[in-house]
């Protein structure tokens, strides 16, 4: 591991002003970034640790939830309102990780978590746009089962790693944001970066700006919701691919819908294909299943991820199956 300062922000202001000096990189349970600074993948000359700054959620005025930025993942799925009004998202992050890391790790550096392709954290003579722009990516013709099917593009076919930004997309989350240039608000779904030719860049931050809150706005169908993760094991496994839906029916037609799909693309992939189809039709698998078909129109599968594009059709028409049967 390359040396580094430590420094211990004490509020948002003094963590911004810290964070703004170059090489700095901001702190929260470390459950990632650690990881890449052991590997070398990440060498910052200056941790800011700002794991003690907010960890509140609280309820806003129009019904919503105002998650405080270093909040762990475990105390937001076991929170009661998260768990009675939102509950697609305690299942998502209860389905990541192991219990140790999601009591260490942030909603910030959960969402900002990196991708696990092997060849991002191997020196040893691998070829990655990601960590080396202009270097090639050698996922393509190398060990690919895990990768996107998605939005991909030749730079870069990895896939965003995180159960909890799957179901924050669906649901219509907000970012803030602080830094030198003030406050900001960016809408989930715009937050995270599609790979085109800069796989290297992964979101919209700013250079120094630190992720202050996530908000959750009122949305009275994410009661009747839920995530569903396919993977290779029963626990402590990234998504082969995951599914988080909200769906509200009326007289069996639906009359709103929500989509995700994780471990499809290099961001959360919101549906919106499948969304505007749906919306207005008969909740029947029929049309669950041409929807699913209609948003998958453009997925490129690889010889060894190709499976993913009709796994992500029967688990959705699974998940939105079950989520009509289930009584409002
Ligand atoms: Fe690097 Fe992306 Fe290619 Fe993986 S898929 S080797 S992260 S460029």
């Amino acid at each position: 591991m390359t040396p580094f300062t430590f420094v211990r922000a004490h509020d948002v202001a003094d963590a911004v002003r810290q964070g703004a000096v170059a090489g700095a990189r901001y702190l929260g349970g470390g459950t990632n970034l650690v990881d890449l600074m052991r590997e070398t993948v990440e060498q910052p000359d200056i941790l800011v640790d700002v794991s003690g700054l907010s960890h509140t959620i609280g309820q806003r005025a129009d019904g919503g939830l105002l998650i405080g930025a270093a909040t762990k993942n475990t105390a937001l799925a076991e929170d009661r309102a998260v768990r009675e009004c939102y509950p697609m998202l305690a299942r998502a992050i209860a389905s990541g990780a192991s219990g140790q890391i999601r009591n260490m790790a942030t909603v910030a550096g959960n969402i900002l978590q990196r991708t696990r392709c092997t060849y991002l954290y191997d020196h040893d003579g691998a070829h990655c746009n990601k960590r080396q722009p202009g270097e090639g990516c050698d996922a393509i013709g190398g060990l690919h089962r895990m990768h996107a099917v998605l939005g991909a593009s030749p730079a870069c076919i990895a896939t965003h790693p995180s159960d909890m930004c799957v179901a924050l997309a669906a649901l219509d989350a907000i970012v803030h944001l602080d830094g030198a240039g003030g406050k900001r608000y960016v809408p989930f779904t715009d937050f995270h970066l599609l790979p085109g030719e800069h796989p290297e860049r992964e979101t919209v931050l700013r250079p120094g700006e630190l992720i202050t809150a996530l908000e959750l706005p009122p949305l009275a169908l994410a009661k009747r919701s839920t995530y569903r993760k396919v993977r290779d094991r029963a626990s402590y496994a990234f998504a082969v691919v995951s599914v988080a839906a909200a769906l509200e029916v009326t007289d069996g037609v639906v009359r709103d819908v929500r989509l995700a799909l994780g471990g499809v693309a290099h961001k959360p992939w919101r549906a919106w294909t499948f969304e505007n189809m749906l919306r207005g039709q008969p909740a029947s698998a029929a049309h669950f299943d041409a929807a699913i078909a209609a948003e998958m129109a453009d997925a490129v599968g690889l010889r060894d991820n190709a499976f993913k594009i009709p796994l992500v059709q029967r688990t959705v028409v699974a998940v939105l199956d079950r989520l009509a049967q289930t009584p409002s």
